[in-house]
């Protein structure tokens, strides 16, 4: 008989962020894909939970992909998780779920941390739409046309950026939007030094540029329309 695919989020910085059911799933599998196996170790460890791991993340997971599907037809049950957060978005998880489905096994998404989300609640910006965009195109003219097509639909725009390109991107967003659209970005959210910093654009860039150093992972939240 067959196993089944579970998919189980971790935590996004604070371990209490996880479900009694989540380590039910990893305490009963048989083998847990993950991202980074250094990473996972830690969280595991702290659940004190000793399974077999196998690495899945974007450069292997091609391979990896029939040779999981295999071990789930066979009869094993396996959880993928990711080094943080909801697999799939934004991580490895995608190909894996479309070829369980395209096999006939049974899915089981646990529900639980996800930084899209968690910021989207905590931005005071719009809930009743949005649109996720993920990491943006890295490119200026590209980025620029994401966000213009984003904007289009009047919805909150939720993308994740990297501490190091946030001023370039933030300022890119000015040109896009004015200086008067809303923004938000949640920084190092359930950590002990998180942080939402809101505002109009301007603001924001305002108290971005006043800190010494922009550090941890952060989310951008939009809401505006273009120039
Ligand atoms: N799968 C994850 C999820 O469900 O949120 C996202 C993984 S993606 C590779 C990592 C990005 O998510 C980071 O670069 C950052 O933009 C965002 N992120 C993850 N944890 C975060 C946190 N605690 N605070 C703010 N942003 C976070």
């Amino acid at each position: 008989m067959s196993g089944k695919l579970f998919i189980v989020p971790t935590p996004i910085g604070n371990l209490e962020d996880i479900t009694i059911r989540a380590l039910r799933v990893l305490k009963e599998c048989g083998l847990i894909a993950c991202e980074d196996t250094r990473q996972s170790i830690k969280l595991l460890n702290h659940f004190e939970i000793s399974k077999p791991l196998i690495s899945f993340y974007s450069y292997n997971q091609q391979k990896r992909v029939p040779e999981i599907i295999n071990k789930i037809l066979n009869g094993s049950d396996i959880a993928l998780i990711s080094d943080a957060g909801m697999p799939a978005i934004s991580d490895p998880g995608y190909i894996l779920v479309k070829a369980a489905i395209d096999n006939g096994i049974i899915i089981e998404v646990l529900p639980g941390a996800s930084a899209a989300i968690t910021a989207l609640v905590g931005s005071g910006l719009p809930t009743d739409g949005y649109i996720f965009c993920g990491f943006l195109k890295k490119k200026s003219g590209k980025m620029k046309k994401e966000l213009s097509q984003a904007a289009s639909l009047d919805k909150t725009i939720i993308f994740y950026e990297s501490p190091h390109r946030i001023i370039k991107t933030v300022e890119l967003c000015l040109e896009v939007f004015g200086a008067q659209a809303q923004m938000c970005i949640a920084r190092e959210i359930t950590k002990k030094f998180e942080e939402y910093i809101r505002g109009n654009i301007e603001s924001v860039i305002k108290q971005l540029k006043s800190k010494k150093e922009i550090l941890g992972e952060m989310v951008v939240l939009i809401y505006g329309k273009i120039k």
